[in-house]
This record gives C-alpha cells, sequence and structure tokens, in this order.
C-alpha cells in the first residue's frame, strides 16, 4: 500500500503547511442598507439581491 517511505522532518512539515493559512474573508457593503455581506449573495440584513428586493421564501 501506498505509505511514506521516509518520515518527513519538522522542518520540511512546517514549510509546506506555511501555505495552508486561511484567506481572509471578502466582504462588501449592503448597497441597500448598507450593511456587511458577502459578494454576488443575498443581504442577510435587508434580503436586497443586487439591489431589489429579493422574492419571499417559505419559512
Ligand atoms: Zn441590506
Amino acid at each position: 500500500m501506498a505509505l511514506p517511505s521516509k518520515r518527513l522532518s519538522k522542518s520540511r512539515m512546517r514549510s509546506r503547511a506555511a501555505h495552508h493559512a486561511l484567506s481572509k474573508k471578502v466582504l462588501s457593503s449592503c448597497p441597500n442598507c448598507s450593511a456587511r455581506k458577502m459578494p454576488h449573495l443575498a443581504c442577510p440584513e435587508c434580503g436586497a439581491v443586487m439591489k431589489k428586493p429579493a422574492k419571499a421564501t417559505k419559512k
């Protein structure tokens, strides 16, 4: 079975993990209520999508 043939040193493992940092979340402001929201998604505060009010959803 596929197994690593040699143990990796701490240094090798850590230098590989140096590229695994999470990137910061991108936030834009809502054009309707200027709350912070994810771009291309409906506003969690007012529900507006691209300046138009979103359709009512079942709850
Ligand atoms: Zn909004």
